[in-house]
């Protein structure tokens, strides 16, 4: 089947940032008929499934798996640690670090954002600030965004971690890896992260529907002292399962878990050190083509400095309303979809139609970068969005230097 129903023949290619594109390997082993869940293949698979997850976080710690998409994981961090009348810190850096607050508000808590806008960096000497004046001891975990996909925003959170110790703070750093696991470099222990977020669709390229949540012993023993947790997002049989529906809380995603291992083994035999490096030098190849397009023109890149910038993601702009000309057009000649803006504006607003976001998380190539590129660069001709040159030259000099 192809992605694109309006392209009669070829490849689509859906460069949006999450659901990413699937895979071969992961797509046939989930096509076949439903495996038995009592016994055999399917439970005999998770210990290394588990231990493969834990190698992509790089951690020693604990794995808790829901059939959740990211929103899912969400809740199910903050049921474990976060109760009623809890006070959490959030250090937003565009459209999730506010949902994840908001999330955590609904469920009772009090959020406390940091506010750094939708092209900004976090700025961890504000989130310093914040912890130092809170004596009381109040604030109970950090919720900070690792890689914000509204704005592409790459946040330090070792910096982040660095900063918290500075201040001699117990907050609980959490991080929300949903759009970097696999993508972008992250260590959960080097980088002494409590609790981490992540789901199945984005760098892990399996279909969405599956969600992680990391944690270490400090987060557990937070865990152990809740007033209450209830049995469905408790983490603890989850991740210490004495049988293998408790992984689940009821019935496996039986395809989902064959997905998974396939993904899992494309990601270990490329090495998760190899596939950051892909990652950013693909990354590298697109700002260096949006550097070239932005020396004549309107597009611009959302994240004006490169160490800023997530490789899993891309978020532009160009005046209001080319970004969904072209968006439209790519789809429509090209059978290559663009991503939508998030959270820049409201969708009635006319600027919103200024905006839209390139995905290259999971299973992407070079020929696949060249070929959005030169799709962009096709659709802004097309619709005479002026641009300057070069852009197509640049990217080829990185993909084409590294690869052999
Ligand atoms: C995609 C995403 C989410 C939400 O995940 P869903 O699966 O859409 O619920 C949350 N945070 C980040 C950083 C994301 O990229």
């Amino acid at each position: 089947m192809p992605q694109m129903p309006r392209t009669p023949a070829g490849r689509g290619y859906l460069a949006i940032p999450g659901p990413s594109v699937m895979p071969e390997a992961v797509l046939s082993a989930m096509h076949r008929p439903a495996p038995n869940i009592y016994a055999g293949e399917l439970p005999e698979m998770m210990p290394g499934i588990v231990a493969d997850l834990k190698r992509v976080a790089r951690t020693d710690g604990h794995v808790a798996i829901y059939i959740a998409n990211g929103h899912g994981v969400w809740e199910a961090a903050l049921s474990n640690v976060i109760a009623p009348g809890d006070t959490v810190l959030v250090p937003a850096t565009g459209h999730f670090g506010h949902g994840w607050g908001g999330m955590a508000r609904a469920l009772g808590a009090e959020a406390e954002v940091i506010d750094f806008g939708k092209s900004s960096a976090m700025d961890v000497g504000r989130v310093a600030e914040a912890l130092a004046a809170d004596t009381a001891r109040r604030i109970k975990a950090v919720l900070a965004v690792h890689v914000d996909t509204s704005s592409s925003a790459l946040s330090d959170i070792s910096a982040l971690r660095a900063a918290m110790d500075e201040v001699g703070h117990p907050a609980l750093l959490m991080a929300d890896c949903i759009a970097s696991l696999g993508c972008d470099v992250f260590e959960m222990d080097a980088w002494g992260v409590d609790v981490m977020v992540a789901g199945c669709q984005k760098g892990l390229m399996v279909p969405p529907g599956m969600g992680f949540v990391f944690f270490n012993d400090k987060a557990a023993a937070r865990r152990a002292e809740m007033p209450r947790v209830s049995n469905y997002w408790d983490w603890t049989p989850r991740a210490q399962p004495d049988d293998f529906w408790q992984y689940w809380n009821g019935t496996a995603p039986t395809h989902h878990v064959y997905g998974l291992r396939a993904a899992l083994d494309m990601i270990h035999g490329e090495g998760i050190e190899a596939v950051w490096a892909r990652h950013e030098r693909l990354a590298r190849a697109i700002w260096a083509a949006c550097d070239a397009w932005s020396t004549e023109g309107a597009l611009r890149m959302n994240m004006a400095e490169p160490k800023h910038r997530s490789t899993a993601v891309t978020a532009l702009r160009l005046d209001p309303p080319r970004a969904t000309e072209l968006r439209e057009w790519t789809e429509t000649h090209l059978g290559l979809t663009l991503g939508i803006g998030l959270g820049m504006a409201e969708r009635t607003d006319p600027s919103w139609h200024g905006y839209f976001r390139l995905g290259h998380m999971g299973h992407v190539n070079g020929h696949m970068i060249m070929g959005l590129l030169g799709g962009i660069e096709a659709g802004m001709a097309a619709l005479k969005i002026p641009y300057g040159a070069g852009a197509l030259a640049a990217a080829a000099g990185i993909i084409g230097a590294v690869s052999p």
